[in-house]
């Protein structure tokens, strides 16, 4: 059977696995391959992903990584190289209506200021002459419609102005790209089976087809498969990474819905929504924890979003859009991600087997985090610094880490 060899083998071709290559090619020479099970791009999260760019987070940490991920999105075209990059950026602004005081609403805008982030605290006057389509609403709302709602709008809201999301799959196509041009050898259909291990020290993979690859470094980048690709090496950590399933529904966006229609997270909703690229369309997930699915196995979930997903959240949209009219049927879908039970924080960076990295367990915050993330990979493997590099230490996330104290065990973080 074929026998390769590479410096670098990253095991998954999703946006983080692929950023890290692309990462990697744009400061050395080295031989990196990237292996992909899938028959195309984007089969695992990323393919699923709303793509949210929003910076507000707990930790400064997570705050940074956000920032520096966001300048990159904004700067897109330079960064990969690509005169005519597939995916777009959309910084329509994110719209945070969270139960906080004015005093707090405040302190949270101070916070992100301080951090380089263009973010304002605004009123429901503001809100309404801003969003005129966006109720300004914060009383709790009941999903099942037993208790009557009577409107009443919130003091304070926070606006980070300078981002909003990105396409996902056209990120990735872009990084592919661009890693494909920068000399990274990307292979489809190629399911890593084994990872050898020789006295502490990886020492290549095994394909299904039978093949196998020598390389003295292997990233383990497969999402939500990535419990797998670990046990294959036999590393052993205490760290929960859960592939979990993940809902969201889509509504068309009509014109009798003023605009501009910003991406919002709605605490009162227990919702995050954001329209689509061309603007005729919205997509709404959850913020709660009790919407998020375990799975044993990647591999076996229910695709289609739930009816009484769909049947319950869909009022939540309707209550922050009134102008929305009820008429259609909503539609749904479910993908995945991978859920660090202990502190929902990503781990990354080397581990107790020489030349074995993980880049695993990112909840909802893998888009925005892959090209930063990305960036502490490559410049730990190549000991070079690029354009655009973070100064967020890779540390932060290392595996040997104690978890991290964070305000909300959610996708907000
Ligand atoms: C519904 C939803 C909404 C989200 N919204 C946001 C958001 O708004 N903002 C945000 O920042 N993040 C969001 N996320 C999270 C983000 O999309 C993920 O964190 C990110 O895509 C993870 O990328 P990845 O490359 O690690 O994983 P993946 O995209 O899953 O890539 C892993 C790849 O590894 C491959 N693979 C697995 N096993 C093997 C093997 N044995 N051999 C070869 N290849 C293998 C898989 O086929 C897959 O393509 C969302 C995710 C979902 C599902």
């Amino acid at each position: 059977m074929a026998r390769d060899t590479a410096d670098v083998v990253i095991i998954g071709g999703g946006i983080i696995g692929m950023s890290i290559a692309h990462q990697i090619a744009r400061r050395s020479n080295l031989k990196v391959i990237v292996l992909e099970k899938g028959v195309g791009l984007g089969e695992g999260s990323t393919g699923g992903s709303s793509a949210i760019t929003r910076q507000r987070y707990s930790k400064l940490e997570s705050i940074r990584v956000a920032r520096d991920g966001n300048l990159i999105w904004r700067n897109w075209a330079e960064y990969t190289g690509l005169s005519e990059p597939v995916g777009t950026f959309h910084d329509i602004g994110v719209l945070w209506m969270m139960h906080d005081s004015i005093q707090g609403v405040e302190a949270d805008k101070d916070r992100l200021v301080a951090e380089g982030i263009d973010a304002v605290m605004v009123d429901a006057a503001d809100l309404k002459n801003l969003y005129p389509g966006v109720s300004a609403c914060m009383v709790p709302f009941d999903l099942t419609g037993e208790i009557e709602h009577e409107c009443a709008d919130g003091d304070a809201f926070l606006i980070e102005r300078d981002t909003g999301f990105f396409d996902a799959t056209g990120a990735l196509l872009d990084v592919a790209t661009a890693a494909r041009a920068g000399g990274v050898d990307v292979r489809m259909r190629a399911e890593v089976v084994d990872v050898s291990v020789v006295g502490g020290r990886v020492t290549g993979v095994t394909l299904a087809d039978g093949s196998s690859i020598d390389a003295p470094m292997i990233v383990n980048a497969a999402g939500p498969w990535c419990n797998r690709i670990s046990a294959m090496a036999g590393l052993e950590t205490p760290w929960e990474l859960v592939p979990t399933r993940i809902q969201v529904l889509y509504r068309a966006l009509p014109a009798e819905v003023p605009r501009p229609v910003p991406v919002t997270c709605d605490a009162p909703g227990g919702v995050y929504f954001r329209p689509e690229a061309g603007d005729g369309q919205i997509i709404l997930g959850s913020l709660l924890e009790e919407d998020e699915l375990e799975l044993a196995d990647p591999d076996r979930y229910n695709q289609t979003a739930d009816r009484a997903f769909i049947d319950t959240k869909i009022h939540a949209l309707h209550h922050r859009l009134p102008d929305l009219p009820y008429v259609g049927v909503p539609g749904g879908m479910a993908s995945l991600y991978t859920v660090n039970r202990q502190d929902v924080l990503p781990i990354v960076g080397p581990t107790t087997i020489d030349g074995f990295a993980v880049v695993n367990g990112f909840s909802g915050h893998g888009f925005k985090e892959s090209q930063v993330i990305a960036s502490m990979m490559a410049q730990w493997i190549t000991d070079e610094r690029a354009d655009l590099d973070t100064d967020v230490p890779m540390e932060f996330f290392s595996i040997d880490r104690d978890p991290i104290d964070i305000a909300e065990h959610t996708v907000l973080a």
